[in-house]
């Protein structure tokens, strides 16, 4: 496979970085990941928006255009010729010398890579997953992307060590989000899920699945809920660009109401789906 290093397709076992890059480092940086189905990048504008959007929120500067950035990361895709799967990019401040203050001059880094996986219909979307709670460990800002990732790796490391698929990170006795995904319930036909704020990424899947939520004609509730509600919910599962809509059948050993992923839960991956593959053709043939 080929990797992409800034503006060069590079063979990923030939691909080289400074270790003197502020990404390896001190963890400067932002990154995203898109899901890849036909060839094409579901949802890719939302995920534009907040890339840049968190570039500005840590004053890192684009190391080039977007639309050019667009059409490179098209290139890494088109290149391996992977058609179900998907794509992570990062963006770091780059070389200097290691003092904590961002320095005067250096050049962003673009890295990306793609990976072939199953987007459509994993064993997952048909019979769920268990999740675990944890302790929320992270900083203040987690509405950016930010490549450190420390406290996830170890939530989701613990989730794998209890047997579960997701961990699902608490605070002051709420549910913050999974992981590396966004968690939702549903109840008594209605949608719920935590608000936006500091405390939790702004999902792109989130956001989508908002949208054909309110199209089915749910109505969405933003607010915190606690393990308990959780619990007793009709249906509960987790959004995200990698695993798209998920249900969770089991939450720290209690079954979610039969047990198997729901009718809702389904009706919403499988929409959202639709339209973003649609979406994603359409955008293809006007660029
Ligand atoms: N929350 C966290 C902490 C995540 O890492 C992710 C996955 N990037 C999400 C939520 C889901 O976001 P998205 O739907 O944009 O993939």
């Amino acid at each position: 496979m080929k990797c992409l290093l800034n503006r060069r397709l590079v063979d990923e076992a030939k691909a080289t970085i400074s270790p003197f890059d502020r990404g390896y480092l001190f963890a400067d940086g932002i990154y995203e990941v898109i899901a890849i189905v036909d060839g094409l990048l579901l949802d890719s504008e939302r995920h534009w928006i907040r890339l840049e959007r968190s570039c500005g929120e840590i004053n890192l500067p684009l190391p080039m255009g977007i639309e050019e950035l667009k059409s490179l990361i098209a290139d890494l895709v088109s290149t391996n010729a992977v058609k179900e799967g998907r794509v992570y990019f990062q963006i770091t401040r780059g070389v200097a010398e290691r003092d904590f203050a961002f320095p005067a001059e250096a050049t962003p880094q673009l890295f990306a890579f793609v990976r072939e996986a199953s987007v459509i219909a994993p064993p997952q979307a048909d019979i769920g997953i268990d999740a675990v709670t944890v302790e929320d460990l992270r900083w203040k800002r987690r509405d950016i992307k930010s490549i450190a990732l420390l406290p996830q790796t170890m939530a989701k490391q613990e989730a794998k060590a209890r047997g579960a698929g997701e961990a699902i990170m608490m605070e002051n006795g709420f549910i913050t989000e999974g992981s590396s995904s966004t968690i939702h319930l549903i109840k008594d036909g209605k949608l719920i899920t935590r608000q936006l704020s500091n405390e939790v990424l702004p999902g792109v899947t989130r956001m989508s699945i908002f949208d054909v939520a309110r199209d089915l004609g749910m109505v969405i509730e933003e607010r915190a809920f606690t393990v308990q509600e959780a619990q007793h919910a009709d249906e509960l599962f987790l959004t995200s660009a990698s695993a798209i809509v998920q249900g969770i059948v089991r939450l720290d050993d209690v079954q979610i109401a039969n047990g198997s992923v729901g009718l809702v839960t389904h009706k919403l991956r499988k929409t959202y789906l639709e339209r973003s593959v649609d979406e994603a053709k359409r955008i293809a043939m006007d660029g």
